[in-house]
């Protein structure tokens, strides 16, 4: 894949992008919030749909010349509807963050409460952190998971939100590997009189092809990221019903955002086409399978996972008990000297810091769509638990380097 027209007004931003095209292709996506988009997903991204001003919405915009730009958003909301099953979509927000963003705005005023998961325990930063607007402007606090079984303890949320009485409760997570019970959470929602947000950013194509239970109908909303399970290139979502539609749709313009970018949500219309396909429940249910494999493969290693394994598309491995010399940090920098490209993480009762924690976290998307199967995923496996169990062994890296490059050849991403 080459960028003839940057290469010839601008050399050294073509030199970034053609390395970034060789780094994609010569390591393994492992970071578990990352995909590999389809040659149409980017083509309608780089389209010229990036010219368009289309405030509004479809049928109603504030300004002139929006016909095709219509068209493509409708698309994007009709797909959206299919795959989810939800009564309205919002397919404007730039990010997961806007997303969730505008929903806060949507019903709640400053100072009202969130409840959602701490951040350690696999929260995002936009359900509350202090750093983020959501925690400037709400009045945050957290449930947690259990730190013995890594897993979420339905009637803990229960007995918090009713210590807490927030405004609105917050389900969803960036780093927890099991399946999540979203009636439960409702329960807890209910107890307390709270809307109830489920942010599936990580989640949007297992939940689409049924790998994971869908909160559509079970909370008042869900947020959605367009990029990481599914392959709709960079943006955010918000699904709800006809009750919350305006509240949503004003709340994300002229709420937070100005101009759509309607390139990306072009990309969203052509990435949902292709998720409505039936490949792609078999891309999902393979995405699972490999996570499965690799959850077992580390184990075999002698690695402890959070929650003893996954149910989804990520796993998380506490490093403290197999590996006290190593943090994740380190598991992190020398992974990806190998071509293995995943994160430090932190893990349920972090002893060590958020800069540098004791967990890595590995996802499936991305090898998945490289046509890795439970095979490959098997030697990706070995390869990171040799990297893990022999940190600073020159001898070893360049081994595993030579594997990761083998699986790389082997699996081209763009032709
Ligand atoms: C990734 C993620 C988001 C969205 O992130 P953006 O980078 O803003 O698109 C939101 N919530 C959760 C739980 C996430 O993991």
């Amino acid at each position: 894949m080459e960028y003839p027209s940057v290469r010839e007004t601008d050399p050294a931003v073509a030199d970034a992008l053609e390395g970034e095209v060789e780094r994609q292709q010569d390591t393994l996506a492992m970071i578990a919030s990352e995909n590999h988009v389809s040659e149409a997903v980017l083509e309608a991204q780089g389209s010229v749909l990036t010219n368009k001003y289309a405030e509004g919405y479809p049928g109603g915009r504030y300004y002139a010349g929006c016909e095709n730009a219509d068209q493509v958003e409708t698309l994007a909301i009709e797909r959206a509807k299919e795959l989810w099953g939800a009564d309205h979509v919002n397919v404007q927000p730039h990010s997961g963050s806007s997303a969730n963003m505008a929903v806060y705005f949507s019903v709640l005023e400053p100072g009202d409460s969130i409840l959602s998961l701490d951040l350690t325990h696999g929260g995002h930063l936009s359900h509350g952190h202090h750093v983020n607007f959501a925690g400037k402007l709400y009045d945050v606090t957290h449930y947690k998971v259990d730190e013995e079984t890594g897993r979420l303890d339905y009637d803990a949320i229960v007995e918090r939100a009713e210590d807490v009485d927030p405004d609105i409760i917050v389900s969803g997570a960036s780093a927890y590997p099991r399946e999540i019970d979203w009636t439960a959470i409702q329960a807890a929602a209910d107890a307390v009189d709270a809307y109830h947000m489920a942010d599936i950013a990580h989640i949007t194509g297992l939940v689409a092809a049924g790998e994971h239970a869908n909160p559509v109908g079970v909370a008042d909303f869900v947020t959605g990221s367009t990029h990481k399970t599914i392959r709709a290139g960079r943006g955010g979502i918000v699904m709800c019903d006809e009750e919350h539609a305006k509240a949503v749709d004003s709340a994300v313009f002229p709420g937070s955002q100005g101009g759509p970018l309607m390139h990306n949500v072009a990309g969203k219309a052509v990435g949902f086409g292709e998720a409505l396909e039936p490949e792609f429940a078999e891309y999902a249910a393979q995405v699972v399978e490999n996570a499965e494999v690799l959850a077992e493969t580390l184990q075999d290693h002698g690695f402890s996972l959070v929650s003893g394994g996954t149910d989804t598309h990520l796993v998380l491995a506490d490093l403290r008990e197999s590996h006290p010399d190593v943090t994740g940090g380190d598991a992190e920098d020398a992974l990806q000297e190998v071509g293995i490209v995943l994160n430090a993480n932190t893990v349920p009762g972090e002893t060590r810091s958020a800069f540098n924690p004791s967990g890595i976290r590995a996802g499936t998307p991305a090898l998945t769509t490289r046509g890795f199967d439970a095979d490959a995923m098997r030697t990706v496996g070995d390869c990171i638990a040799r990297v893990v169990s022999n940190i600073g062994d020159a001898d070893v890296y360049a081994e595993v380097a030579a594997d990761v490059q083998e699986l790389c050849d082997d699996h081209p991403i763009y032709e």
